[in-house]
């Protein structure tokens, strides 16, 4: 069976991570969150021997947005975002000014995420879960395949951490329902590929996460 092909590279001064999902029999990629570093990005997909079809975002913090534009015009594919986080993604460069970035162009969006929605690789599909809370449009993505699921779980979700909440439209009782209603409603060895950091599983943090078993309280 050909492979999958699951390349994840930190990328920018806040070190995003951005996941390559690429498919070896259709040569097709979804690319996850090219939040700097395009060039890069951009060179290791060719490499792969890859065509983007499509940039998802798991959330418009200019962390995990700001290398769109730019990615997008070095390899094509159709962007998409959450409803949710349009405020933010009008708002790149109070981003960029805050968090003391350089400021960067949105990137043209082709579609809206929305709960439920499916992408096509090689005929396995990633799923979209609107996950709210670390920002109101936050999403997870999920990808089934050979039974086991790979997440990717952007700010809402780290390795013994969740995202924070104090930032525009941040919602703390949000993120735990999130967390609680729907990652923790996955599979106990699906592995997440978190926004910052090292990797982790569903049930590792369904067991060991703070936030997740009530020991600290937002
Ligand atoms: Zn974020
Ligand atoms: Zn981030």
């Amino acid at each position: 069976m050909p492979a999958m092909i699951l390349k994840t590279i930190p990328v920018g001064p806040l070190q995003c991570n951005c996941s390559i999902l690429g498919d070896e029999a259709s040569g097709t990629a979804i690319v996850v969150d090219p939040g700097d570093d395009a060039p890069r990005i951009a060179a290791l997909v060719e490499e792969l021997g890859l065509r983007v079809t499509h940039i998802v975002h798991t959330h418009a913090h200019i962390d995990h947005i700001g290398g769109s534009a730019e990615f997008k015009r070095l390899c094509g594919g159709e962007a998409s975002l959450h409803e949710g986080d349009q405020w933010l993604y009008e708002h790149l460069d109070m981003q960029a000014q805050m968090i003391g970035l350089r400021a960067t162009e949105a990137v043209a969006l082709d579609a809206r995420l929305e709960e439920g929605d499916r992408f096509d690789l090689g005929g396995d599909k990633l799923e979209v879960l609107h996950t709210p809370g670390h920002t109101p449009g936050s999403c997870t993505f999920v990808l089934e395949r050979e039974g086991r699921q790979i997440v990717f779980a952007g700010d809402t979700l780290f390795q013994g951490s969740i995202g924070r909440t104090d930032l525009w439209g941040g919602d703390s009782a949000q993120i735990l329902k999130s967390l609680r209603g729907k990652l923790m409603e996955l599979d106990d060895d699906a592995e997440v590929i978190t926004g910052h950091g090292p990797s982790t599983t569903i049930g590792v943090e369904r067991r060991t996460n703070p936030f997740i078993t009530g020991e600290l309280r937002l």
